[in-house]
């Protein structure tokens, strides 16, 4: 007896890649990419339309999300000669890991035709990602790497003309940070989610609909060969934990990912968004918008050189 699966679309008869258990549907390969792609137009419609002459700054990890992410936008706007891409990778300075994925990103950037940047903590901040793990700091080395790393994206995205960012965050990340701050209770930075500050070049995240799962099925689809290595800081992290109980709800409860995620949407019209009721404040050290006098970023850095 043959037991392959089939694709559940009409007329379709092609074995099935995938059976997305949320929606109770098998895909075969080509309406598996299908789908996707769907779902990322579909966001990007909802997030913040690419509007004609748009220089979009693409963060481009070389991972397997911003990989595919770069690539499904290559092919989606092949047509728009209106618009330009650029990539910006930031090394963190994590030894045995960010060299890698660094490598790679330039391997992708090279085949898509997308001019890449590359910036480093050590050069603009005067320490490596190691070097502030090495501290013992009582907060988790991500918390520090992703204020950083924004920094690094936001100021250089601005320099450089970019009229849009877009980030490779997915279902799984975006549902994490939104758990995250319910269990902090941090009211602001849930607001902040949905719109940011006028001061930021605006930034889409097109992969927010697409569980992480589908997104790895879709870069070995698009040939994008992933990668096993790991930050070693990642496990150290709260984010960590919620991924894993996360993960493990989707498992019991398939479409668990999907309804926090939509019934974040439905509670986010009731936050306040980007803190209009609030003066728009600069930092006093790097003059940058910032929520406080001094910004985040800068307080590390003050923190790195008090040790
Ligand atoms: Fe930085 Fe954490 Fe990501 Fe590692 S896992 S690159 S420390 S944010
Ligand atoms: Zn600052």
């Amino acid at each position: 007896m043959n037991m392959t699966l089939r694709c559940s679309k009409r007329k379709c008869k092609n074995p099935a890649i995938i059976h997305q258990k949320y929606s109770g549907l098998h895909f075969c390969e080509d309406h598996f990419v299908e789908d996707v792609e769907r779902k990322v137009k579909k966001e990007m419609r909802k997030q913040l339309m690419v509007e004609h002459g748009d220089t979009i700054a693409v963060a481009l990890s070389g991972g397997k999300d911003s990989s595919a992410l770069l690539y499904m936008l290559k092919k989606i706007f092949h047509n728009r000669y209106d618009l330009e891409f650029f990539a910006i990778s930031v090394d963190e300075g994590i030894n045995g890991f960010r060299s890698l994925t660094i490598k790679k990103a330039e391997t992708v950037a090279k085949e898509l035709e997308v001019e890449l940047f590359i910036f480093s903590f050590e050069k603009e901040f005067g320490f490596t990602m190691d070097e502030i793990a090495s501290k013992g700091f009582e907060q988790a080395p991500c918390t520090f790497c992703g204020v950083l790393r924004r920094k690094i994206l936001d100021r250089k995205a601005k320099e450089f003309g970019a009229t849009k960012v877009v980030t490779a965050h997915n279902l799984d990340d975006e549902v994490q940070t939104i758990l995250i701050n319910y269990i902090r209770g941090d009211i602001e930075r849930l607001g902040r989610l949905r719109g940011r500050r006028a001061e930021f070049v605006p930034r889409i995240k097109p992969l927010r609909g697409v569980p992480e799962k589908e997104v790895a099925l879709y870069a070995l689809a698009a040939g994008i060969p992933l990668s096993t290595i790991h930050c070693p800081y990642a496990s150290l992290s709260f984010r960590f934990t919620v991924k894993k109980m996360l993960n493990e709800f989707e498992m019991k409860h398939p479409g668990t990912k999907y309804s926090l995620l939509r019934g974040y949407e439905r509670l986010s019209e009731f936050l306040p968004t980007a803190q209009p009721a609030k003066k728009l404040l600069r930092c006093t050290r790097c003059g940058e918008a910032s929520a406080s006098r001094i910004c985040k970023a800068c307080e590390i850095i003050a923190k790195m050189k008090l040790d």
